[in-house]
């Protein structure tokens, strides 16, 4: 097979205690998914029916790294959020068998430029000029989902130089990790290397150029990077 154009390069993360990669096929995430986030946004939670949406994998930057500061916008948003990884795939699963898709996990942000996600709510268009812009997914090294041993009590959060921002346990959920899986396997079929943003605790709020963030999943993963 040879190509028109130079193939584009496969987006991938690094796992904590090995050489190897995890190659990454798609980005979902769930909105919604914290009560008190929700409260926050002047919204409610949905318990029947979670809201998804989707970032392309070009957009997951790596532990360490510079972020620029996105276009179009003046109130670019943290959101720190479990990332699940996905190393088997399936479809119309049940609860019972979606914690055996999982991988690992890891630690990221859903960046989102808040001032566009407002206009798009405001005129019922869709989120991905405010979700899925170049950069929006920093994303630690993965964990392998044996050796994470993630818990309701596992704490989640986020400081920016060195200010903590959010903050919650994985009890905290709406929605947990079996039901995300079941549910979007009912809208999509689930495929190796599939990430998901689980959700984040209420305190979003701005950043600014020269922000260097910390985000732990803590025992599990741990994100630093930079705005610029
Ligand atoms: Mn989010």
């Amino acid at each position: 097979m040879t190509y028109i154009i130079a193939a584009p390069v496969l987006p991938s993360l690094p796992i904590l205690g090995s050489d190897q990669r995890f190659p990454i096929r798609r980005v979902f995430c769930i909105g919604r998914n914290y009560a008190e986030h929700a409260r926050e946004m002047g919204a409610s939670v949905d318990e029947a029916t979670p809201m998804f949406f989707c970032k392309p994998a070009d957009a997951v930057v790596g532990d360490g790294a510079d972020v620029p500061y996105p276009s179009a916008t003046g109130e670019l948003h943290h959101e720190v959020e479990m990332v699940v990884a996905l190393g088997a795939g399936g479809r119309d699963l049940d609860v019972e068998q979606a914690l055996l898709l999982v991988w690992g996990y890891g630690v990221g942000l859903d960046l989102t430029r808040r001032d566009l996600q407002a206009q798009a709510k405001a005129k019922g268009h869709p989120w991905d000029v405010a979700k899925a812009f170049d950069h929006s997914a920093p994303l630690s090294a993965l964990r392998p989902a044996a050796t994470a041993g993630i818990g309701a009590d596992t704490v989640l959060r986020l400081r920016v130089n060195g200010e903590l921002r959010q903050q919650a346990t994985l009890g905290e959920m709406v929605h947990g990790v079996p039901r995300i899986i079941a549910t979007l396997s009912r809208l999509f079929e689930l495929k190796a290397g599939d990430l998901i943003f689980t959700g984040t605790p209420a305190g979003v709020a701005a950043l600014q150029r020269g922000d260097r963030f910390h985000a732990e999943l803590v025992g599990v993963a741990e994100l630093d990077g930079r705005i610029v």
